[in-house]
């Protein structure tokens, strides 16, 4: 049975993706996807070998045949969002803020309109030194990311099967958005990075609701403390007021940033190996 565990946080800049980073270079072997697709950093942070790549297609798009089109003009009557226009020849063309509706395609009394497949992104396989990674960009400006995201898990699913891999590690989005579920659906487990902070404290709030919605169990990840030991109790209730437990915590320590910049994980400090470990145990283990 494949295992998968997402690593979540409510918020940007807590620490997700470098802890993501460290836990894959301790993991024996393991599948990771990279979910952040905005801005995909796995890939910077691992020795990636890119494998294969391909097109993400989110929507379909509408298209005019020029030489049928006989410009009675009800396509652009009817497009609610204005993405049809005529060009200076007077011939109606499709623009970039097309929804795909397919309303236009419906309408046209001569079938001249066609609904094409719209590329939004590229989506990657690439082989880390213990196992895979699935990851994926989004062209900027695109939208369906969430169906982006089910994507690339979908495809790390069938690689864990085909390579016999049992677990699944998922660096999620930051926020509780779409992408967010998108990335914590049917998974066993979350661990969630929390920056010990007011900001911090209240974007776990918002996940941890959407952790209990779809009945994930969590475990969480302090990251940054030290600075208020009172707001460090507050995030403590409310963790164990939302049915999670505190792993571990991480201080606020500026060698973390110093190693980050010289492209080095967590676990070049030795302090965290021990921690860092014991988090992988429980991911692997935990029910
Ligand atoms: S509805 Fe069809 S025929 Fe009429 S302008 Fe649009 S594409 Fe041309
Ligand atoms: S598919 Fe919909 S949004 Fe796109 S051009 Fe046609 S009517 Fe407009």
């Amino acid at each position: 049975m494949i295992r998968q565990i997402s690593v979540m946080s409510g918020k940007g800049g807590a620490g997700k993706t470098s802890v993501t980073a460290a836990l894959l270079n301790l993991l024996p072997q393991v599948v990771a996807v990279d979910a952040d697709v905005n801005a995909s950093n796995l890939p910077i942070l691992l020795t990636a070998q890119k494998l294969s790549e391909s097109g993400y297609y989110g929507t379909e798009v509408a298209q005019i045949s020029t030489e049928s089109c006989t410009a009675c003009g009800r396509c652009a009557e009817i497009c609610a969002f204005a993405a049809i226009r005529q060009d200076e020849q007077r011939k109606f063309l499709v623009t970039d803020d097309c929804e795909g509706c397919a309303a236009c395609f419906w309408i046209c009394p001569a079938q001249s309109i066609s609904m094409i497949p719209h590329r939004a992104g590229t989506q990657y396989l690439s082989r880390l030194e213990n196992g895979f990674l699935l990851h994926a960009e989004l062209i900027p400006g695109e939208d369906n990311s969430g169906k982006l995201i089910a994507n690339i898990r979908e495809l790390a699913r069938k690689v864990a099967a085909e390579e016999g891999l049992d677990l699944i590690l998922i660096d999620g989005p930051p926020g509780t958005s779409c992408q967010a579920i998108a990335s914590l659906t049917g998974v066993d487990m979350v661990l969630a990075v929390v920056e010990e902070s007011l900001s911090g404290l209240s974007d776990y709030q918002r996940l941890a609701q959407l952790m209990a919605r779809f009945r994930i169990p969590h475990l969480v990840l302090v990251n940054k403390t030290g600075v208020d030991p009172e707001l460090g109790k507050q995030i403590e209730t409310t963790v164990t007021a939302c049915g999670g437990e505190i792993i571990g915590r991480i201080p606020f320590d500026l060698e973390i940033p110093r190693a980050l910049s010289r492209r080095e994980t967590l676990l070049a400090l030795p302090a965290y190996r021990p921690l860092l470990e014991n988090i992988c145990t429980r991911l692997q283990t935990s029910s």
